[in-house]
């Protein structure tokens, strides 16, 4: 019961984010050359819904794929897809390790969220965390288009760029947390 006006709100969210990309496809138009317009009248649409968010410092091709996959979400269901993480400094993703082992108590429990800098996917900009969880279903769903997987059964908003796997047509394995060793160790 106390969720319906959350729900209620989201969905306003949603359809207003759908008016205001569909209201600056003319000025997107304008200054965009080629078939990107829509893209664009898109992520300006996001600037406005989520204005604290930055797609700063992930490779071009993750950022590109993630900007697509956004738009078509947008576009065909209306389905909103936020970031709350992006690219991760390496001293910063160092800083959530160590502060994950302090309160975890311990390396092995601290990897079950977050990875050291040296392995995470985040510091090589290949990695974002998305929200609300609706959004990141829909990316669940349709990111293999995109080249983009969910990795990890316990972080349902975490998503990664594996192009490689797009031309198999295959998912990589879901490993049960960021600290389970991939299956060939
Ligand atoms: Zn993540």
């Amino acid at each position: 019961m106390g969720q319906e006006p959350v729900r209620r709100r989201d969905h306003a969210y949603r359809h207003a984010t759908v008016v205001v990309a569909t209201l600056l496809l003319p000025l997107a138009l304008v200054v965009t050359r080629g078939r990107r317009f829509r893209e664009r009248a898109c992520e300006w649409a996001f600037r406005i819904r989520y204005p604290a968010e930055s797609l700063a410092g992930l490779t071009p091709e993750t950022r590109a794929a993630f900007v697509a996959a956004r738009c078509a979400a947008l576009w065909h269901d209306a389905e909103l897809i936020g970031v709350t993480s992006g690219h991760r400094l390496f001293a910063e993703q160092e800083e959530l390790f160590q502060e994950a082992v302090t309160s975890y108590g311990s390396e092995p429990r601290a990897r079950e969220w977050v990875l050291p800098p040296q392995e995470s996917a985040h510091v090589q900009g290949i990695a974002v965390d998305v929200r609300p969880t609706e959004g990141a279903r829909w990316l669940e769903r349709h990111g293999d288009r995109f080249g983009l997987y969910r990795t990890y059964a316990n972080e349902w908003w975490h998503f990664e760029y594996h192009p490689s796997y797009r031309a198999t047509g295959r998912r990589p394995p879901m490993r049960p947390t960021p600290g389970t060793l991939p299956a060939r160790y």
